[in-house]
């Protein structure tokens, strides 16, 4: 082992891999400084874990890399100068972390392994996210308080200690033993976390990350006063045996005794004979701890008997008996090995990384999105970059940030290209927009995305015409829009491989059976830009025909409610151009739906743009009633009366409104005529 990392070259290992175990413990350093010391974290707790994982693998594989500064070979951190430092009689260590089952059962299989099979008993504790105390009670008075710090010595905090109401400054007990020791988690619950949070954000203090950093900055505060207003908790998990308290014979024991005299332990614990027992009560508390009212994260597993522990002993580190099961991370490092460029059915460039394959919440994930040009300038991305990535909610995972500590020194800065990498066109990238689009209409991509989507579930669904069979026809240039395939004949699927004469029939029967899906479907399945298939309904609900909705101008679409301005845009965009329109001829020479039946007050060209003041109250239609009903027709509701008014619906008590509109000579409409009107628009 070595002292220091001031190795620049081992023999046997490639610098590589020497420069990368050093950059590691160098930010590995740094985030336990910031988050032990300053208790501000700078990394993910679960970003923290892996690189520290990456670290302890390559050490085990070139022990030659270890050093006594190394991460791997300490426990927490020195203690802060604030308090006087005090040696533990007992070091407090941290614990083992099993991020897997398989991590879990070769915990537990080392363990039969050393004790050569004995059985023995799992003790469940919820792993409490706080800060570790060591608690000294002397003839049973609490006589010091202890953070755990590098694990062999810690502050002494004994004033801060005693705000903390739920450790008894006194044990219940009758004849104490001359010393006791107990060691827990001091914690803070998440409400008095919030207060804490507000109140620093009031007076423009930073915010603490999380309640473990909140508790562990607070139980460094030197003004005891502040601890106490805190609110501080405490759960106790350990205790020390003595001679004394030599008839407690395993941890279950322990913790009821604990409770006996005075301390409280966490009520959610569990004994379990074999892994399948840990498994469903960690499998339980991942989903019930989020009712609780502190945080955990994870659950502690220790082998119940204090023999069996005396047997399995310590490493530096850890106790051989316990380990700590992590629940499943959202936010993990990898690293990025290529960027491939994909092309999407409406031409947008995405890029993706290719990743060092990695655990993230329960799947492996080997690719994740990088959105689109824009975000991959402000990630500011180099091949071999160790990345964070996130998979929150959506299935698609995503690279949140780059450790740019953790950089290859001659790693490549990845640019977006600046052609098509499937038809090799120039693309373009509009300033005000995010991503980089071909603009090739032709291009492959494009055209094998518009198939997919036109024969995909909720457009025109369009069974037995897969990804494979489209690329192929693509290729093959036998489709190159979606008309085409209306085209297509037995013939030409035979020619194509690993087609068969039923299955070529069956296509063609598909094809053919999407003639009689409805106008909305065909509408959505046209793949028009923010135009989904609710959207699609809503359109086809108020245009029963693609001429009345071909000749919209955007503002008309506009007025329909539930259609933004953005999605009208891009429809009468769509519409506007030639090679659409011959599209769509196409389609309707084939035999698909471009008309349909409608609920809705049908839409007029007469009525579009025409405007409408209400005036009194109509005997049964409210005024928001109305203003829809004017905008679904493409009219506008104006609040004053001028000569650009076309029409005044006039209700009971009417005022002003109604004057004027007579000396203008505008239109006035009670609401039967009103209805009327909307009722009697000529298509
Ligand atoms: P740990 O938090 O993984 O586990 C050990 C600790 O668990 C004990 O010291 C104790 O305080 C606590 N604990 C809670 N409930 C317990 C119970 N029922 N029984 C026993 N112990 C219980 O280990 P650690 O050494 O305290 O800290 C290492 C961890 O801290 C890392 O895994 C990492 O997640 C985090 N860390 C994060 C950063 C960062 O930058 N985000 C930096 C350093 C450390």
């Amino acid at each position: 082992m070595v002292l220091e990392q001031t190795f620049s070259n081992i023999e046997g290992i490639s610098a590589e891999i020497v420069r990368r175990s050093q950059e590691l413990k160098k930010i590995l350093q740094a985030a336990s400084y910031a988050y032990y010391i300053l208790d501000a974290p700078t990394l993910e707790d679960a970003v923290y874990d892996r690189l520290y994982r990456e670290l302890q693998d390559l050490e085990q594989q070139y022990p030659q890399l270890i050093s006594t500064d190394s991460p791997t070979q300490r426990v927490g951190e020195r203690p802060a100068t604030q308090f006087t430092s005090v040696q533990h009689n007992i070091p407090l260590y941290s614990l083992e972390n099993a991020f897997t089952d398989g991590e879990l059962q070769t915990w537990a299989e080392r363990s039969q392994k050393i004790l050569e099979h004995s059985n023995f008993d799992y003790v469940c504790e919820l792993k409490i996210d706080g800060s570790a105390l060591a608690l000294t009670y002397e003839q049973g008075i609490l006589t010091r308080g202890a953070t755990r710090g590098d694990g062999n010595s810690g502050e002494d905090i004994t004033s801060n200690v005693r705000t903390i109401r739920s450790i008894p400054l006194r044990l219940n007990l009758e004849n104490p033993p001359a010393v006791i020791e107990v060691r827990g988690e001091a914690f803070l619950g998440l409400q008095s976390f919030n207060q804490i949070n507000e109140s620093r954000s009031l007076s423009g203090e930073a915010l603490f990350a999380n309640p473990r950093n909140a508790a562990a900055g607070t139980l460094r505060q030197l003004d005891a006063r502040k601890v106490s207003d805190r609110n501080l908790d405490f759960f106790a998990y350990t205790l020390h045996i003595s001679e004394e308290l030599s008839e407690i014979k395993s941890q279950w024991e322990s913790l009821e005794f604990l409770q006996k005299i005075g301390f409280k332990v966490n009520p959610n614990r569990g004994v379990y004979q074999d892994l399948a027992g840990v498994k469903s009560f960690s499998d339980r508390w991942d989903q019930e701890r989020l009712k609780l009212p502190y945080m955990t994260d994870g659950v502690v597993i220790k082998i119940n008997s204090f023999n069996i522990q005396s047997q399995l002993g310590f490493t530096q580190k850890f106790p051989r008996w316990a380990i700590a099961w992590k629940y499943p991370a959202t936010e993990v490092p990898t690293i990025i090995k290529a960027i491939t460029v994909q092309v999407g059915r409406t031409g947008a460039l995405t890029p993706v990384a290719e990743l060092e394959p990695v655990l993230l919440a329960g799947t492996t994930v080997s690719r994740a999105t990088l959105h689109n040009s824009d975000r991959l300038q402000t990630l500011n991305l180099h091949l071999g970059d160790t990345v964070i990535v996130r998979k929150a909610g959506e299935i698609i995972p995503e690279v949140v940030r780059v450790l740019e500590e953790l950089r290859p020194v001659d790693a490549q800065k990845f640019t977006m290209p600046i052609t098509c990498p499937e038809c090799h066109q120039p693309v373009v990238k509009p300033e005000t927009e995010a991503v980089t689009r071909c603009v090739n209409s032709s291009c492959p991509a494009i055209v094998r995305g518009a198939i997919e989507h036109w024969v995909s579930r909720d457009a025109m669904d369009i069974q037995g015409i897969g990804e494979k069979l489209i690329t192929q026809l693509v290729e093959q240039n036998l489709v190159n829009a979606i008309a085409d395939l209306y085209e297509l004949t037995l013939d030409q699927l035979l020619t194509l491989e690993r087609t068969g004469k039923k299955s070529a029939e069956k296509v063609l029967e598909a094809i053919n059976s999407s003639k009689t899906k409805p106008w909305s479907r065909v509408l959505y399945g046209l793949g028009i830009r923010h135009i989904g298939s609710v959207n699609a309904q809503l359109l086809a609900d108020h245009f029963p025909t693609v001429e009345l909705l071909g000749k919209a101008n955007q503002e008309a679409i506009a007025q329909i409610y539930g259609i933004g301005t953005e999605i009208a845009q891009a429809g009468s965009q769509w519409f506007s151009l030639p090679s659409n329109q011959n599209l769509i001829i196409r389609l309707q020479n084939a035999g698909l739906q471009f008309t349909g039946t409608t609920t809705k007050p049908p839409i007029s060209s007469a009525l579009i743009g025409k405007t409408f003041v209400i005036t009194g109250t109509l005997p049964n239609l409210k005024r928001d009633e109305v203003k829809r009903l004017v905008q679904s027709v493409g009219g506008k509701v104006s609040e004053s009366v001028s000569k650009k008014t076309d029409f005044v619906i006039v209700g009971a008590e009417a005022g002003s409104k109604l004057e004027k509109a007579t000396s203008l000579g505008v239109k006035c409409l009670d609401e039967t005529e009103f209805l009327e009107l909307l009722g009697n628009i000529e298509l």
